[in-house]
């Protein structure tokens, strides 16, 4: 498919060309200084900007890995916590396959045709705001470079950040002295994960419950999330574009609620590959692979060499 465009863009180029010099030479003719507002369109410029508006864009490949918990305690390690040496081994790992961690905002500015993505994008995600994010995360990202996306729960975050509270790193939650911190470094990227609805009881997670009329949904998510996003602009001076969903339980009422919150992304925890065509709906279901305690993170990397190899694979075919 990539080829397929690679060859059509080759092809429009050429006509391009063409068309460019005879355009030019007609319109050096009445050459003059007036503006290209004041300037009458010339039928060969229109239709020059028409194929540009119409060539089709090259769709980006963008894995996102969903982590929870680290922890030094072997005892503690499962299906969302994990050892520090294993996210060290993926920072590496993601940077030896040539990947470049992306941050949301980069994500919008590429569906808004403001940026674009580099070569090989990926996401890494950490979900609940667990005081571990700062403590191990935080110096690896720092080290190699590498930024990550963090989903707090307000709730909690506002719990720890009392004074005299209880810590311990098995349960504590990220305070804001840390997220400011964490911020500021531009290696966190700080977005919302509820402020109060990270919990499975009359309604799961942040999903709307039996008989809820969409209004009523709606106004329990605007005052929930509101609240964090309100929290975040006290703390760090910016609102969270993500919403990441808890326990994953999604559906479009729930993408719908979450959009008139204002928000422009959503992660889910279907656990595949996002190709982006560069469509802004695309943003509101993410997919993310589960980075779980002993995965073997090599096998997956390699899975996704079909996404990458496609040019390869059509230049050889073009060959034959
Ligand atoms: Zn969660």
């Amino acid at each position: 498919m990539k080829g397929m465009f690679t060859s059509m863009k080759k092809c429009l180029s050429l006509i391009f060309a063409v068309l460019f010099i005879v355009s030019s030479g007609m319109t050096a003719a009445g050459s003059d200084k007036t503006s290209r507002k004041d300037k009458k369109i010339d039928p060969i410029d229109d239709l020059f900007a028409d194929y540009a508006l119409v060539a089709p864009p090259e769709p980006v490949n963008l894995p996102i890995i969903m982590y929870h918990q680290i922890s030094e305690n072997r005892g503690r390690l499962d299906t969302y916590v994990i050892s520090p040496d294993e996210f060290e081994e993926d920072l590496k790992l993601f940077k030896d396959n040539g990947f470049t961690t992306i941050a949301v905002s980069d994500l919008i500015k590429f569906v808004t045709k403001k940026g674009e993505l580099p070569e090989k994008p990926i996401m890494l995600t950490f979900d609940d705001g667990f005081e571990s994010d700062y403590v191990y995360a935080f110096p690896l990202l720092k080290k190699y470079e590498m930024k990550a996306i963090f989903s707090i729960i307000g709730r909690f975050t506002d719990m720890f950040s009392e004074e005299g509270v209880v810590k311990h790193i098995n349960y504590s939650h990220l305070s804001w002295d840390q997220i400011t911190e964490m911020h500021k470094s531009g290696f966190a990227d700080f977005h919302n994960h509820t402020y109060d609805m990270h919990v499975i009881d009359k309604r799961r997670g942040a999903l709307p419950r039996k008989y809820e009329s969409d209004e009523e949904y709606e106004k329990v998510i605007k005052d929930d999330l509101g609240k964090l996003n309100e929290e975040y602009k006290e703390h760090i001076g910016v609102s969270p574009e993500a919403f990441t969903c808890p326990f994953g339980c999604y559906n479009d009422r729930l993408k719908e609620a979450v959009r008139k919150v204002g928000f422009s992304v959503i992660f889910s925890s279907a656990q595949t590959m996002n190709t982006l065509t560069g469509d802004p709906e695309e943003l509101f279901k993410l997919n993310r692979f589960v980075r779980e305690h002993n995965k073997n993170m090599d096998k997956l990397v390699s899975s996704w060499d079909k996404y990458y190899n496609k040019d390869k694979e059509n230049k050889n075919n073009d060959n034959k």
